[in-house]
């Protein structure tokens, strides 16, 4: 059984997109084999993992409209342990087209449910909004991953996505979880920065990462290359402080009870087959498989 993250705000550019790229490619190369899903019509996870978004065959919109099962999807990358399931530009129909279907909430967590494949974590970039593309990821996921910009107004916002998890909870996935709220283009010279720092973790507690993502030029570069930012640059700050998230993330798990983690400290290496093999796949634990979701009620019920 795999864990599956969303990662999610309905406030753009706040680094859901750099952090669900960055954060698989960490877990990957920390041996964890993940599949990142863009559930963006934006398409920006598959560009950024430098798959062409506009002539991508077979895509995550066909997933959700029942052509064609996940398995048909999914693309390799770069990386050994790291698996796309692309978007293309058509998926931006999809939050139109759903509307008047079946059990529209639950196309992705159905399609998820068939799947045979098993990764250790699942990741799902989602759109800068709460439509149905965002909502089928909080009903298929285990947890939300949220990212929050270090800005004045990173705050405002959070509520209504707060609200609807706590409805996706009540209506559609009861075991969906915060798995945490990450900082993000952090800069430590600016006064606001701690400012804020200081009233999320007001808010949420332990919930926030003690991993900051610093702004960085490297993690705005990376993308047009179509590479992680381990790929593009290893020795940079950012390859660094992605892999401190992976290793803060994968030790969240352990004391959530989730999974065993046993990731080492490495140093990362861009090439494809020499990545660190971290936990290989026969040596899981299998006391460490993740519950399965709770089951939901039948939308069409309601
Ligand atoms: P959207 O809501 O449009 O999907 P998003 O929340 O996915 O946006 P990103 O696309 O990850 O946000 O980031 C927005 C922009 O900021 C991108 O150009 C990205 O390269 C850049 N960026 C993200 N994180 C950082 C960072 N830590 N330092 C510098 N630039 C960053
Ligand atoms: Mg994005």
């Amino acid at each position: 059984m795999s864990k599956i993250i969303a990662v999610a705000n309905q406030k753009g550019g706040v680094g859901k997109t750099t952090t669900a790229i960055n954060l698989a490619a960490s877990l990957a190369h920390l041996g964890q084999e993940t599949l990142l899903i863009d559930m963006d019509p934006q398409g920006n996870t598959t560009s950024g993992l430098g798959v062409e978004k506009r002539t991508v065959g077979k895509h995550i919109y066909q997933v959700l409209m029942d052509e064609v099962p996940l398995e048909d999807i999914l693309m390799p990358t770069e990386m050994d342990w790291l698996d796309l399931a692309p978007a293309h530009i058509d998926l931006i129909g999809a939050e139109i087209e759903l509307v008047n279907t079946e059990q529209r909430e639950f196309r992705l967590q159905k399609a998820l449910s068939r799947f045979q494949k098993v990764y250790r974590y699942i990741i799902i970039d989602c759109p800068p909004s709460l439509g149905l593309l965002t909502l089928n990821a909080l009903v298929a996921a285990h947890a939300v991953l949220v990212p929050v910009q270090c800005e004045y107004y990173s705050l405002e916002g959070l509520g209504q996505l707060l609200a609807t998890i706590d409805l996706i909870r009540r209506g559609f996935n009861p075991g969906l979880s915060l798995e945490g709220v990450l900082l993000t283009m952090y800069d430590s010279r600016v006064n606001l920065s701690r400012q804020v720092i200081d009233e999320i973790k007001k808010h949420f507690g332990d919930k926030v990462y003690s991993t900051r993502i610093p702004r960085t030029v490297r993690l705005a570069e990376a993308p047009s290359y179509g590479k992680p930012v381990l790929l593009y640059d290893k020795t940079s700050r950012a390859t660094t402080v992605y892999l401190d998230l992976a290793r803060e993330f994968l030790s969240r798990q352990v004391v959530a009870g989730v999974a065993e983690h046993k990731a080492p400290a490495i140093t990362p290496s861009p090439e494809k087959k020499e990545a660190d093999p971290g936990l290989p796949r026969e040596q899981k634990d299998p006391s460490s498989e993740v519950p399965p979701a709770e089951p939901v009620p039948d939308s069409s019920q309601r």
